[in-house]
């Protein structure tokens, strides 16, 4: 039986396998009527710019190359003058010169990878890609060539729902992601945030040469919001050694500083990566904090994926009746060298800022409800939802009665504080 999927893990080992194309991607053939649709509803804005254009002695259309990640040139139209000049390329689309979706123009495959597509399927460039979704959202689960795969792949529904979340998030976070400035830290309601891809924060968590132990916090619109509210927490969250910023909240915030977020840096999403780099570095993770059994099921669950990983113990979160003493002697007798301490905030910050100094592992991380994500006891949104920075969603249907202030209240005011009282910028308080 012919296999129908087209797929980029076999490159160069087999490349004489590719002697014909085969495969189709499916969700182009929507195109024209999509463009169609959309030019009929920007016709006024179509006539203004060719009569401005017309006025102004100027041709209606100009050329701009581009190369997509295949090599290949492409001339991409945008009117000469007018609004919106960008929404000319709709004519090439109905014209089937490009596509919404397709291979993207954003960057570059190698050329195995490039000759593994080129062999396997006939495919445009395209406006969109789940490359471009997955690089505005900051997500970091899949690398190019997973997502080109994964998009090639789909159906037609994919290939619409794909459309509509690019739109989506370019209304979200912008459709010029390349003006925004890039820098290495930043600072957002006067906190400094560090500004690393998921890698770079992993890279600071295991490979930390300090003496003393270093405290990373995940910096999320509920923290943002608590550490306006209370500045006791606005002070432990300023003593850690490092801040990572976590969600689209973060995102928006930083947009309306002038930068762009390098990576979505939220707990959930880095513990394979932090997992596999314990692994390499044989470095052990200790697992502290949520109910009664979930971070030993969290531990028991991750050891099975990954059975090389030294979980060196687990404990729960609802301590009262043991002290704390017996628990930190417990976390180091483990020889633990990252501890991850999941109480949800303002506790696990306030905890681990209190208790540092008599801590001997590398790293400490504040996780929130990381070990009820693995051990599978909350279920983590579907992958549109956050392609789409939307997770919090998900969370609210989940827990509607815990988390109703946390987004339903807190969204709107962490919103008003970045963008009506330009709080993000001087991080006033
Ligand atoms: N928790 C705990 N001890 C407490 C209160 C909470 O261990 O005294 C745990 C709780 O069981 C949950 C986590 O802390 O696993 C908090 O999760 P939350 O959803 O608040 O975290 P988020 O990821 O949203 O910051």
């Amino acid at each position: 039986m012919k296999n129908t999927k087209f797929s980029l893990q076999t490159t160069s080992l087999s490349l004489k396998h590719y002697d014909s194309i085969n495969h189709q991607y499916n969700g182009p053939h929507i195109d024209r009527p999509i463009a169609l649709i959309l030019m009929l509803i920007l016709l006024p804005c179509f006539l203004i710019n060719t009569v401005l254009a017309l006025c102004t002695n100027k041709c209606i259309f100009t050329r701009k190359q581009k190369t997509d990640a295949l090599n290949r040139t492409v001339l991409l139209p945008t009117f000469s003058c007018g609004i919106w000049v960008k929404t000319a390329i709709l004519f090439d689309i109905y014209a089937g010169k490009i596509s919404f979706c397709g291979i993207p123009l954003t960057h570059s495959l190698s050329p195995d990878i490039q000759f593994c597509v080129l062999n396997q399927m006939k495919c445009k460039a395209g406006l969109f890609s789940l490359y471009d979704l997955h690089l505005r959202t900051g997500l970091t689960v899949m690398n190019k060539e997973q997502l080109l795969e994964q998009q090639l792949n789909g159906n037609t529904t994919d290939y619409l729902m794909l459309i509509i979340k690019s739109f989506m998030a370019i209304v979200l976070y912008g459709r010029a992601i390349t003006v925004l400035k890039k820098a290495k830290s930043l600072s957002l309601f006067g906190l400094h945030v560090k500004n690393t891809t998921m890698a770079e924060a992993v890279d600071w968590i295991t490979q930390t040469q300090a003496d003393n132990t270093q405290i990373g916090f995940f910096v999320n619109v509920h923290s943002i919001n608590l550490s306006i509210s209370d500045p006791t927490f606005f002070n432990q969250l300023s003593n850690a050694n490092a801040l990572f910023a976590d969600g689209s909240g973060m995102r928006l915030a930083a947009r309306k500083a002038g930068f762009q977020l390098n990576g979505n840096n939220n707990g959930t999403d880095m513990l394979p990566y932090l997992c596999k780099s314990c692994i390499k570095r044989k470095q052990s993770i200790y697992f502290f904090g949520a109910a009664p059994g979930i971070a030993q099921q969290a531990a028991r669950k991750l050891c099975k994926k990954y059975p090389d990983l030294n979980i060196a113990g687990t404990e729960h979160g609802y301590n009262e009746g043991k002290h704390t003493e017996q628990i930190i002697e417990s976390i180091n007798n483990s020889g633990c060298d990252i501890l991850l301490v999941a109480m949800g905030s303002p506790l696990q910050e306030e905890w681990l800022l209190n208790h540092r100094d008599k801590l001997h592992c590398k790293t400490a991380l504040a996780v929130g409800g990381l070990f009820d994500f693995y051990s599978g006891n909350i279920s983590r949104s579907p992958l549109w939802l956050r392609e789409i920075g939307m997770e919090w969603v998900w969370r609210l249907l989940q827990e509607p009665r815990n988390k109703f202030n946390r987004y339903v209240i807190g969204n709107p005011i962490f919103l008003y504080r970045t963008f009506v009282l330009g709080l993000v910028n001087t991080g006033e308080k």
